[in-house]
């Protein structure tokens, strides 16, 4: 896929969406007009509150596993 701003092409693999708005962050913010530069932002939320959920899950499911080693020790 090629960048929408600059001649950058990037790979079309599984982080594709993710390397893509890296590149935009830190290359084109910028230049983005004003409906791209909300739709960046709006992304941007997501991702950190998709990667704090990801963080608390995780957490919780560790000490679930920790909760159920120990239940199953008596
Ligand atoms: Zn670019």
């Amino acid at each position: 896929m090629k960048c929408k701003y600059c001649e950058k092409i990037l790979l079309d693999d599984t982080d594709l969406v993710l390397n893509y708005f890296h590149h935009i962050e830190i290359n084109h913010y910028d230049s983005l007009d004003d409906e791209d530069k909300m739709m960046h932002d709006i992304r941007k939320k997501f991702l950190k509150s998709k990667k704090d959920y990801e963080f608390k899950k995780k957490n919780i499911g560790d000490s679930d596993l920790i909760f159920n080693t120990k239940n199953s020790e008596i």
